[in-house]
């Protein structure tokens, strides 16, 4: 069977690690299988869902690399849909009427939980005499539909947590139809996977009760819950074991973007936290080839911003030129990418190292008279003509000739007085890009003389 899945995220928001790592999941399980990869925004929910986060969401996407097929797909196009799967639900007595306000509902629960019960919906609206019922349907106030859920269990084989069991009864017949008539994403989403031929559901482990209800409003709807397999992936947690919910803002993907995060450090990362496999650095085909549902644990994953950023600097230190092009400052060129690349942590500093090679700096004073005499020497020896990466090692030996210094003696005052730092990328691959002229200028200041 070749997969079709569906990414799905809600528009009331900016998408976090946690849905990330659900779009990661499915875009690699669709190309492992040569399958369909559909983006689709769960919109019924009109008060919370806004343009600007939908923008956002195929923004981020795209921005993670992830490709949809066709347009993406919106469930406030489908509402006749949705009206039609009711009124079949209707018809085979599984959605019922309910008229109680937010209030009464929230009164009941709580009267149950004082009686030690469960705070689920008491099915009141389903206990209604026919009479009763047909008043209430004329009195003009619309209702809100429930879904009959079954009695038992709901059992499925998950893809990643293996056997899985919702007890019906504890969970409280779900709204799938608001008193406005739109549809609630329990419903919508049904709907739209069965329609849409939807063969994996792949999700976080946050929609298992969902599930179970999901599955029991499939057969309701006449469809066979097994045709469908469903695989949940299990929750991020903090470095603690904490919820992330609390931290989730600064884990958008857009946070994330403006601190430097490179997409391909967040995709390794999300592809495979939480399994048996490495988390290293590895190309997208990569993790195509080696992601399987049997490497994830069972367990919550810890989501650790260090290990992120330790896989970011590698993802750094290996990005091709092609890749970085368009964010490094203008003029950058090859040859400076690939001298300071393997110093970054983020992608931003290179700004400082282009000024290095290309602009000003302000060097510390050189306390030393010593080391000041010595780069004196260091600028009258500087070679004349066209300078590349042997530049430095000639010029240096012939310093080490002539004052005996080696070492940290002879490296340290000359990287501090071209750089203005103690550490960062390779002087050889350095001083050719800064010229001889900035060097000679940089050094002849340093050693206190006028440049
Ligand atoms: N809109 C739901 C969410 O963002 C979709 C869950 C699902 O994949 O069915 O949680």
């Amino acid at each position: 069977m070749t997969p079709r899945v569906r990414f799905a995220p809600s528009p009331t928001g900016y998408l976090h690690v946690g849905n990330a790592r659900a779009a990661v999941a499915n875009a690699l399980f669709a190309a492992r299988h040569g399958g369909t990869f559909l983006l689709r925004l769960d919109d019924t929910d009109t008060e919370r869902c806004r343009p600007e986060y939908e923008t956002a969401i195929a923004e981020d996407l795209r921005w993670l690399g992830i490709a949809w097929e066709g347009e993406p797909l919106h469930q406030r196009d489908r509402l006749d849909r949705y009206a039609e799967a009711a009124e079949r639900l209707k018809k085979a007595g599984r959605l019922y009427p309910c008229w109680e306000t937010e209030d009464e509902l929230k009164f009941k629960r709580e009267q149950r939980l004082k009686r030690g019960l469960a705070p689920i919906y008491d099915r009141a609206a389903l206990a209604l005499s026919p009479e009763q019922r047909e008043k209430a349907l004329a009195s003009g106030r619309p209702p809100h539909w429930r879904f009959r859920l079954s009695e038992g269990q709901a059992v499925w084989n998950d893809l990643v947590l293996g056997h899985r069991a919702v007890k019906l009864g504890a969970v409280s017949d779900p709204v799938l139809v608001r008193a406005d008539g739109t549809p609630l994403y329990t419903f919508a989403s049904v709907v739209d996977d069965l329609e849409m031929g939807i063969t994996h559901v792949i999700r976080g482990e946050d929609h298992i009760t969902n599930t179970g209800v999901q599955r029991d409003i499939i057969a309701a709807l006449g469809a066979k819950p097994d045709a469908m397999a469903f695989a949940h992936l299990p929750l991020l947690v903090g470095a603690e074991g904490e919820p992330l919910s609390k931290r989730i803002g600064s884990l958008s993907l857009r946070a994330m973007r403006g601190d430097g995060i490179e997409p391909a450090a967040l995709v390794a990362y999300l592809a495979r936290l939480g399994s048996s496999a490495d988390i290293a650095p590895a190309p997208w085909d990569e993790l195509v080839a080696g992601f399987d549902f049997r490497a994830f644990s069972r367990s919550a994953a810890r989501f650790d911003p260090a290990q992120l950023l330790s896989l970011n600097c590698k993802v750094l230190h290996a990005l091709p030129f092609e890749a970085v092009r368009e964010r490094l400052p203008e003029g950058a060129t090859e040859a400076f990418w690939h001298a300071v690349r393997g110093n970054l942590d983020m992608l931003s500093e290179a700004r400082h190292w282009w000024d290095v090679v290309s602009g000003n700096i302000i060097p510390p004073p050189i306390d030393e008279a010593g080391d000041r005499a010595f780069l004196a020497d260091a600028a009258a020896a500087l070679p004349a003509g066209a300078y590349d990466t042997t530049t430095f090692r000639s010029w240096t030996a012939a310093l080490t000739e002539a004052t005996g210094r080696k070492g940290r003696a002879l490296f340290h005052p000359l990287r501090l007085a071209l750089t203005g730092e103690e550490k960062g990328p390779e002087l050889k691959d350095l001083l050719p890009l800064m010229g001889r002229d900035r060097a000679y200028s940089r050094l002849a200041l340093a050693a206190g003389g006028v440049s």
